[in-house]
């Protein structure tokens, strides 16, 4: 019998919903400061740093500062800061976002908690930003896999199609891009439908490569805004150590590779590995993921947001041999480290962070 994937054994399953369900408000409050400072009665003041006792303002669930007399609760500083949701509801959004081995469509989930589509979207979105703040941006090394995939602004297909042929349709069905293009010729597509291509963005993931059999044992995503050697260069100089081995398709924005890296190329019209074994099968099985949640799960990733996006699946892959228990405890920790919400804080109000992460 083969080997059971690590995500349907028993060691998994070490968390489930329930744990949260039973808890009180009380209970998940405590949880909050246990994830944030280890400990219910001892803490760091947010302003002045000073760990003490500090004084309880009972009934406010608040705490005075010993020190600098500062009232702070267990959300000052965090992106949970003026919080209306109970403790308990927002726990459970962490729990749906990191149990979900796909992603979590605030759409689906804003019923089943109970609260506005937009409460859902927003704190799923903190969730997002908090792992993208706190991601690791040490280079990699040894074999890393390189590859650019295109996301977000997509045209529609112009209103009139094409007359169709077996050949289009053979095309099509092995998902060739002539299928796209029938005979080759450009299909007219209206202004108002080519300006969506400005939203287009390109994430460049890097997939470090582990042991036989491991899969990537780390990724890197970077958005850029075209896959050319002029943005994509700089991006693996500054994620790759140099001397590393890396391995990417045959684009143009990668010939020049050699002159920093050990460079090998595979020729995607041709094969999928060259004989030698080189391949990009690991940033494809990110991208494979990411193309599927911007499909069928978000139905869409704004531009704006797109770093937040690709950076979650990052996450959700780098994840992948840890259990329920350790990935929430992982999004907790990430969440209290990040500081107040840079592009959500205010967002009801009308702020926005009025740029996008790139690189
Ligand atoms: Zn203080």
């Amino acid at each position: 019998m083969s080997k059971r994937p690590f995500c349907q054994t028993k060691a998994y399953r070490n968390l489930t919903e329930d744990e949260i369900t039973d808890m009180t408000e009380a209970q998940a409050r405590e949880q909050f400061a246990l994830f944030r400072w280890g400990s219910t009665t001892v803490m760091p003041c947010p302003s002045c740093d000073e760990v003490d006792e500090h004084y309880i303002r009972h009934g406010r669930n608040q705490w005075r500062c010993k020190h600098c007399c500062t009232d702070f609760s267990v959300t000052t500083g965090t992106p949970f800061l003026n919080r209306k949701l109970p403790f308990k509801k927002i726990l459970h959004l962490v729990y749906d976002f990191t149990s979900s081995p796909k992603g979590c469509a605030a759409d689906e989930y804003h019923a089943k908690r109970g609260v506005t589509l937009r409460t859902a979207f927003l704190n799923y979105h903190k969730i997002r930003e908090a792992l993208f703040e706190m991601r690791d941006q040490t280079p990699l090394t040894g074999l890393v896999q390189v590859d650019g995939g295109h996301f977000c602004g997509k045209p529609r297909r112009p209103r009139q199609r094409k007359q169709v042929t077996s050949a289009i349709v053979n095309n099509k069905l092995r998902n060739r891009k002539a299928s796209m293009i029938p005979g080759g010729q450009t299909p007219t597509m209206e202004p108002w439908n080519r300006e969506k291509y400005r939203n287009r963005r390109i994430a460049i993931v890097l997939s470090q490569i582990g042991n036989k059999g491991e899969g990537a044992n780390r990724n890197i995503v970077a958005v850029a805004m075209s896959e050319s050697a002029k943005d994509v260069i700089p991006l693996i100089k500054k994620y790759v150590v140099p001397g590393s081995t890396v391995w990417t398709d045959d684009g143009q924005a990668y010939k020049r590779l050699s002159a920093w890296y050990n460079h090998d190329s595979v020729t995607h019209s041709k094969e999928y590995s060259t004989n030698k074994g080189v391949n990009n099968n690991q940033a494809e099985s990110y991208f494979s993921r990411l193309r599927r949640a911007e499909y069928g799960v978000y139905h869409g990733m704004r531009h704006q947001y797109f770093a937040f996006y690709a950076n979650e699946y990052v996450w959700r892959a780098d994840m992948k041999k840890k259990s329920l228990g350790e990935k929430y405890a992982d999004a907790m920790e990430k969440i209290f480290k990040s500081g107040p919400s840079k592009s959500w804080r205010g967002y009801v109000q009308g702020h926005r962070l009025g740029f996008e992460y790139l690189g």
